[in-house]
C-alpha cells in the first residue's frame, strides 16, 4: 500500500484535480513548478531558516509527566503551540509564501473560516511585502471579530462572502471566482490538505517537518525513532498529515485521526466526516464529505472552528479507506474536559482543535510501555471565552 500521492494526483481512491476547465492554466502551472521549487537547495535553505528564526521550530517534544502517570502510559506532546502566531498553520504559509515568489506572483489570495488560516496567511504577506486579499463569510467576519482584526492590523483586505450560509464553502467560492479573473499575477494560498492537487501533497510536504523533528526527537528521549501511536485532530487535516507524514509506511506506529463529533454522531450537529460522509467531490479533490441526497455540502458543527470543515483531505480518505489510520472522534464535551484536564496537569491551555486530539485518551487502549506522541497543534489563547463560558457546564 502507498501512502505517497501518485503521478496524477490520487492517494488510492482519492485526490485528482476536479477543476473547471478556466482554472487549469493556474493548477497546472502549479503542478509542473512546485516540486522543482520546494525540492531545491535554494528554496529549503529559506524555508529552513525562518522556520527556525521566525516561526521557532523545533518546536519541543515535551514529556508530559503527570498526564503520563494519570493514564499510565508515557505521553510526549509535540508543541506546535509554542509557534509564532499559535499553531502549525504557519509551516504551511511560510513554504506557499517562498514558493508564491518564486513563481513571480504579487498578490495573495486566501480564503478562512474561523480566520486563523487567514491570519496566518496574511502574516508571511506582511513579512514578505506582499498584497493580501482573505475572503471569508459574512456571518464568520462578525464570529470571529478578534481575528479580522488582526488580518486587518498585518495590512490585508478581507472581502466578505455574502452567498449561500455566508460561510467558509462561499468564501472558497469568492476566492476561486478570484483566482480565475486573475490567472497571471495571483497566488491562491491554500490552508491544508485539501484542494486539488498538488496543494495537498504540498501542503502536507510542509507540515512533515513535524514529525521529521519528531524522529530526532524521539531517538534522543527513547533511543527510538517512532512512537507506538500518534495522535492528532483532523479537520482538513494537516497537522495530522504532518504528524503522521515519516511514519505512513511504518507499520509499527499506530496512526490515530481525531475528528469532531460536535453534538454526537447521531446528531445533525457534527464534523466527523469519515463517520457521517461519503464519497463526493469538494474544494477540486475527491474525497469524504458531509453531502445530502442531492450531493450538496452539508453545514458541519464542531465547538471549534478549525475542525469545521465538512470534509477531509484526500490523505486522510485513503487512510481511512485502506484501514492504515484509525479515525475516531470527540464530542464538544470531550474536548472541553480533555482541556481542562492538560491545563490543570501541565500548565498548558490548548486549542479547542487539539482538545480533540487529547480527548482520545479516554477512548482508546493504552500500555504502560508504549510511548504516545500528540500533536498539540494550538494554543488556547483564541478559545478563552468558549472555555470561561463552558466552565459551569462540566
Ligand atoms: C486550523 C487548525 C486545525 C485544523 O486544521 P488541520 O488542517 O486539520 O490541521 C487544528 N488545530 C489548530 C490549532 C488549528 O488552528
Amino acid at each position: 500500500m502507498n501512502f505517497k500521492v501518485n503521478e496524477q494526483g490520487f492517494y488510492g481512491d482519492f485526490g485528482g484535480a476536479f477543476i473547471p476547465e478556466m482554472l487549469y492554466h493556474n493548477v497546472n502551472e502549479l503542478k509542473e513548478n512546485y516540486l522543482q521549487i520546494i525540492e531545491s537547495d535554494d528554496f529549503q535553505t529559506e524555508f529552513k531558516d525562518l522556520l527556525k528564526e521566525y516561526v521557532g521550530r523545533p518546536t519541543p517534544l515535551y514529556f508530559a509527566k503527570r498526564l503520563s502517570e494519570k493514564y499510565n502510559t508515557n505521553i510526549f506532546l509535540k508543541r506546535e503551540d509554542l509557534n509564532h502566531t499559535g499553531a502549525h498553520k504557519i509551516n504551511n504559509t511560510i513554504g506557499q509564501i517562498l514558493l508564491a515568489k518564486r513563481m513571480n506572483k504579487k498578490r495573495i489570495i486566501a480564503e478562512t473560516g474561523a480566520g486563523q488560516h487567514g491570519v496566518a496567511t496574511a502574516t508571511v504577506c506582511a513579512l514578505m511585502n506582499l498584497e493580501c486579499i482573505i475572503y471569508m463569510g459574512e456571518v464568520d467576519i462578525k464570529r470571529q471579530a478578534p481575528n479580522v482584526a488582526r488580518m486587518k492590523m498585518l495590512g490585508a483586505e478581507v472581502r466578505a462572502a455574502t452567498s449561500g450560509s455566508k460561510t467558509l464553502k462561499d468564501a472558497t467560492n469568492e476566492a476561486i471566482r478570484d483566482w480565475i479573473a486573475n490567472p497571471v499575477d495571483t497566488y491562491y494560498l491554500i490552508g491544508s490538505v485539501v484542494g486539488p492537487h498538488p496543494y495537498p501533497d504540498m501542503v502536507a510536504r510542509f507540515q512533515s517537518i513535524i514529525s521529521e523533528e519528531m524522529k530526532s526527537q524521539l531517538i534522543e528521549k527513547t533511543g527510538r525513532n517512532y512512537p507506538d501511536k500518534v495522535i492528532a485532530c483532523v479537520g482538513g487535516g494537516s497537522n495530522a498529515a504532518g504528524a503522521f507524514y515519516h511514519y505512513l509506511d511504518n507499520d509499527k506506529v499506530e496512526l490515530i485521526a481525531v475528528e469532531a463529533d460536535g453534538l454526537g454522531v447521531k446528531t445533525d450537529k457534527t464534523a466527523a466526516t469519515t463517520q457521517v460522509g461519503s464519497e463526493g467531490i469538494i474544494h477540486g479533490s475527491k474525497t469524504l464529505l458531509m453531502q445530502n441526497s442531492e450531493g450538496q455540502i452539508t453545514e458541519p458543527h464542531s465547538i471549534s472552528a478549525g475542525l469545521d470543515y465538512p470534509g477531509v483531505g484526500p490523505l486522510h480518505a485513503h487512510l481511512f479507506k485502506s484501514g492504515r489510520g484509525s479515525f475516531i472522534g470527540a464530542t464538544d464535551k470531550e474536548a472541553l474536559t480533555a482541556a481542562y484536564q492538560l491545563t490543570k496537569l501541565e500548565g498548558i491551555i490548548p486549542a479547542l482543535e487539539s482538545s480533540h486530539a487529547l480527548a482520545a485518551l479516554n477512548k482508546i487502549e493504552l500500555k504502560q510501555t508504549e510511548n504516545i506522541v500528540i500533536n498539540l497543534s494550538g494554543r488556547g489563547d483564541k478559545d478563552m471565552e468558549t472555555y470561561i463560558g463552558e466552565m459551569s457546564n462540566l
